[in-house]
């Protein structure tokens, strides 16, 4: 099974409106740039609107770091699926780690938005992945495997194809560790038969990313990995050199 690979960079809190439009004016991507890689930035909401005026009829697709549930309502500091696509994003980050950690999402939280995105047309980034203590003690496969379920808990087998996931290991996040392209490879394996046992053929369709300090270096070699179909980005998406470097090596 073809899977079209794709690289995500996430900004996570980073970037003035100034500095994101810089970062356009030098990422400079034209239209067909990659055809054989979709390629995905996920900036602060607040650059939103610049980039999408400033990557308008470029190969660069837009998302965002999280969304709320609800369409709209009386939910301060909380951003709508609707108010996403309005900017031209189509994906969007769901239970990134940082967040399960400092604004305490839950399981249930997190599978509220993944419904929500879907049913409202994005495509929901969904991440994954297990701390040291949970690797250490031998009890990361069945903790990423739970994560999963309950994310996508109640979805359609359609629907769950729609969804990518991001397998990030924690303790990988930032830190200049990566998990070993072997490590990775077979937790990406293991979370697609997890979702063949939830969805059925549709998971050999769905894209599993790896994130944990992605670099130009460790790109290619995790590509490598059957059932690794890209990479979520953070630190090194920063850069646009160093991103589009990425890119050309994901290839
Ligand atoms: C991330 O933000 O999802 C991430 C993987 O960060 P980094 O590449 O900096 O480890």
């Amino acid at each position: 099974m073809e899977r079209k690979p794709l690289i995500a960079g996430n900004w996570k809190m980073y970037k003035t409106l100034a500095e994101a439009r810089e970062f356009a004016k030098e990422f400079a991507a034209g239209p067909n740039e990659w055809p054989d890689v979709d390629v995905v930035i996920c900036p602060p909401y607040t650059a939103l609107a610049a980039l999408q005026e400033a990557l308008e009829g470029s190969a660069v697709m837009l998302g965002a770091q999280d969304m709320f549930h609800e369409k709209q309502g009386a939910y301060t500091g909380e951003i709508s699926a609707g108010m996403l696509k309005e900017l031209s994003c189509r994906f969007v980050i769901i239970g990134h780690s940082e967040r399960r950690e400092h604004i305490r999402e839950t399981d249930e939280s997190i599978s509220l938005k993944v419904h929500a995105a879907l049913s409202q047309g994005l495509t929901p980034i969904l991440c994954v992945g297990e701390n040291l203590k949970q690797r250490e003690q031998g009890k990361a496969l069945g903790f990423v495997r739970g994560q999963v379920e309950k994310a996508l808990v109640d979805l359609s087998s359609t629907e769950m194809g729609g969804v990518v996931i991001a397998y990030e290991p924690i303790w990988a996040i930032g830190t200049g560790k990566t998990a070993t392209s072997e490590e990775a490879g077979k937790m990406c394996q293991a979370i697609r038969t997890t979702v063949a046992g939830m969805a059925g053929g549709v998971a050999q369709e769905m894209r599993i990313l790896y994130g944990g300090s992605v670099n130009k270096g460790n790109i290619a070699e995790l590509m490598r990995e059957s059932h690794i179909d890209g990479a979520l980005v953070g630190g090194a998406s920063l850069k646009a050199a160093e991103f589009r470097e990425i890119i050309q090596q994901a290839r």
